[in-house]
This record gives structure tokens, C-alpha cells and sequence, in this order.
């Protein structure tokens, strides 16, 4: 923490979301224990079916997503030894197409987790996009059970179980999902811990 800073400037809110495949499979409770038992705050919570032209505000047709994207189906392809697509802007483009579809596949269960560095703790909990890559113990590491060279047969997003803003798209994703007096101010009973003295 730098000079100054408080330890409560430290508290993040950051959106998650259960995909459909969570949903369908009866992940929900589960993940949701998850964050709770490692202390992050739900302030938020909701069971949504998303329309299309939300799904498409979210993961947005803007260069840097589809860059970001481009750059991880490179990744996907050589890490097995294969050739990656020529045109990796336009396998991009189809990929965030099939995304699309697949979060407006079915509900999905939106929450906002508070707590502190919260953006970094939840994805670290939800773990790498890949399922292979991602560490025993993880929400996709024990749950997905989707993999890149299935999902890269049709070029179609990784079916991974959880959403999780980073850093850059937290607050634009928290009110994308939910209006201010969805979000609630509260105590936790275990914040004494770490706000009051001995
Ligand atoms: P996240 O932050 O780990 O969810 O990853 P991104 O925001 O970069 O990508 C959004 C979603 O697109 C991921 O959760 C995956 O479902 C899918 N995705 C991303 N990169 C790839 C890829 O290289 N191959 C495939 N098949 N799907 C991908």
C-alpha cells in the first residue's frame, strides 16, 4: 500500500457472471460459495437472460477486444502445435460472433463482489481462460470441461463456466449489468477482522 493510502481505498468491486453451460450444469451455488468463503462481498446479484444487443455491448466490436482475442486464438493454436488461422483479426471476429451466441444461449447468474483487490482475487478464484491451463483448485480448472482444440475445430468460444471483468472493463461492466440502487451497502459479519483492532 503507498504512503497515504487507506486500506479501504484498496476495496474494488469488479462483475462476474455464470455462463449458461454454470447454469445448466448446477454450478451456480457452488461458485458462489467460492467467492463468498474467500471473503469477497456480494452487493449484487441477479438471474438474467441476455439480449443479443446486450451481449454485443459487452464484448464489444471495439479493436482492442478483438486484438486481445486475436492474440490468444495465436496462443491456443501453437501451444498444440498447430498452424493459426491466416487471418487472425477475422477468426477473431467469428469467435466474438459464437460468444455472442453463447452467453444469450440461456441465463446466466450476474453478481458484484466487493472486497479489497477484488478485481485480481476473483479472477485469480475464477482462473485461466483455457480449462487445460487453468490451476486445480480454480472455478474453470475444476469445473470446465471444455478444451482449445475441440473449441478450435469450429473456431468457437471456449466453453468456460465464469465471466470476469479485469481491470480495464470492471466499472463500465458494473453498470452495463446493474443500476445503482440494484447495488447494496452492507456489513459482513467478518469484517471486524480486518477493519477493527484486537
Ligand atoms: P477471459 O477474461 O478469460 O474470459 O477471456 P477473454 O475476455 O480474453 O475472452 C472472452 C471469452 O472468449 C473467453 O472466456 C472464452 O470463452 C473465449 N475465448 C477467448 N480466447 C479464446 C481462444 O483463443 N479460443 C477459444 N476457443 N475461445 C476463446
Amino acid at each position: 500500500m503507498g504512503e497515504g493510502e487507506n486500506v479501504k481505498d484498496v476495496i474494488q468491486r469488479t462483475l462476474v457472471f455464470i455462463k449458461p453451460d454454470g447454469v445448466k450444469r448446477g454450478l451456480v451455488g457452488e461458485i458462489i460459495s467460492r467467492f463468498e468463503k474467500a471473503g469477497l462481498k456480494i452487493v449484487g446479484m441477479k438471474m438474467m437472460w441476455l439480449p443479443r444487443d446486450f451481449a454485443e455491448e459487452h464484448y464489444r466490436d471495439d479493436p482492442k477486444f478483438i486484438k486481445k482475442i486475436a492474440q490468444k486464438i495465436k496462443e491456443s493454436y501453437e501451444m498444440y502445435g498447430l498452424e493459426p488461422p491466416k487471418d487472425l483479426i477475422a477468426a477473431a471476429k467469428k469467435l466474438r460472433e459464437d460468444l455472442i451466441k453463447y452467453v444469450t444461449s440461456g441465463p446466466i447468474v450476474a453478481l458484484v463482489l466487493e472486497g479489497p483487490r477484488a478485481i485480481y482475487i476473483v479472477r485469480k478464484l475464477v482462473g485461466d481462460t483455457s480449462p487445460e491451463e487453468a490451476a486445480p483448485g480454480t472455478i474453470r480448472g475444476d469445473y470446465s470441461i471444455d478444451n482449445y482444440p475441440f473449441a478450435n475445430i469450429e473456431l468457437r468460444s471456449i466453453r468456460n463456466v465464469i465471466h470476469a471483468s479485469d481491470a480495464e472493463n470492471a466499472e463500465r461492466e458494473i453498470a452495463l449489468f446493474f443500476d445503482d440502487d440494484e447495488l447494496f451497502e452492507y456489513k459482513r459479519a467478518d469484517e471486524h477482522i480486518m477493519f477493527e483492532p484486537l
